[in-house]
């Protein structure tokens, strides 16, 4: 009540899956905007949930890291819904860039500052014991001195899973990982480095790398373009409970295909997305080891921030 006082809401920004979000200011200080996100509960969830929600949410608010959107506020409304008050990033998102091929030209350095950006962030998350678990570009926004901040951070764990989406979008599968297509109930940081994976794929050849409609769809896509899940690479996948795979089975790709396809991030860049799409997550890269990489080292350094493509 205290906290929702602080702040006054403005006009719509726009709208998500599972939230409205709002421009906002500081009632004491109007020259001090924010975002509101404010997330629709549903209501046969309602009882009880958004408090339980504001407490679980209550603890990323000591995550400060410059690649991660700033929680300034959570409050709950009377209408029970849950308002977070964030960090205010106009200058939109990754996905806006990566599609804008008309206009926005970016190369292997700029990857590597983005990359770098979301390593560090994802590493924090890891390092404090949380799975962001929705990874993807239209999730990373971009602040004005070009910094790239990780948004919608744990949301995916906190609240998404139990409420259905707000419209009929169906929530990306692109970016979901195996070991979760075959319906892992324990699974680790491994997750979210797939899909750090693929958005490094993506911002090479500026199209979603592996982009199934449907989550068999998903699969069958992750065994073409990677290989095919079976226990001579990865022990235990087919005890999983929902290992399905065609009976045809695709050998893991060698290094050449990968040079082939994402050659423009060199040798070393190459040899990092390869360790981030190891289907067994046990085998898969770490963070904290992507940030020990050669690659970061290499020609050419990453881009300054200040240097990045922006949106025009
Ligand atoms: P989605 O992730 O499905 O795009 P969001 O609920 O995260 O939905 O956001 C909806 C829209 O609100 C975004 O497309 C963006 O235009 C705007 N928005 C979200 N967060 C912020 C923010 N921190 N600052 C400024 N605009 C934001």
């Amino acid at each position: 009540e205290e906290e929702k006082r602080k702040y006054v809401k403005g006009k719509k920004l726009g709208e998500g899956t599972y939230a409205n979000v709002y421009l906002g200011f500081l009632r004491n200080d109007t020259s001090q905007l924010v975002a509101i996100k404010k997330i629709k509960v549903q209501k046969e969830y309602t009882e009880g949930m958004a408090p339980d929600a504001v407490r679980e949410i209550k603890h990323l608010q000591e995550l400060s890291h410059p690649n991660i959107i700033t929680l300034h506020s959570v409050f709950s409304s009377k209408d029970q819904n849950l308002n977070l008050v964030l960090e205010y990033l106009p200058l939109g998102d990754l996905e806006m860039l990566i599609r804008d091929t008309d206009r926005v030209r970016y190369g292997a350095a700029d990857i590597k500052a983005w990359m770098g950006m979301l390593t560090r962030a994802v590493w924090f998350c890891h390092e404090n014991f949380v799975l962001h678990r929705d990874i993807k570009p239209n999730n990373l926004l971009i602040a004005a001195d070009g910094e790239v901040k990780l948004a919608d951070f744990g949301l995916a764990r906190s609240f998404s899973d139990p409420y259905k989406p707000m419209t009929s979008n169906v929530i990306t599968r692109w970016y979901r990982p195996p070991e979760l297509l075959f319906g892992a109930k324990h699974y680790s940081g491994a997750v979210d480095v797939w899909s750090v994976g693929l958005v490094f794929a993506e911002l090479v050849i500026r199209t979603p790398y592996i982009a199934g409609n449907t989550e068999m769809h998903q699969i069958n896509l992750i065994c073409q373009a990677i290989g095919t899940p079976t226990e001579e690479n990865w022990p235990g996948v087919t005890k999983l409970p929902e290992y399905t795979v065609e009976k045809e089975v695709v050998p893991i790709r060698g290094r050449d295909h990968y040079m082939a396809m994402f050659g423009t991030v060199g040798y070393e860049g190459v040899d990092l997305l390869m360790k981030t799409l190891i289907l067994d997550p046990k085998k898969r890269v770490t963070a904290r080891d992507m940030l020990k990489h050669e690659w970061w080292h290499k020609d050419p350094k990453p881009t300054r921030k200040q240097d990045l493509p922006k949106k025009s």
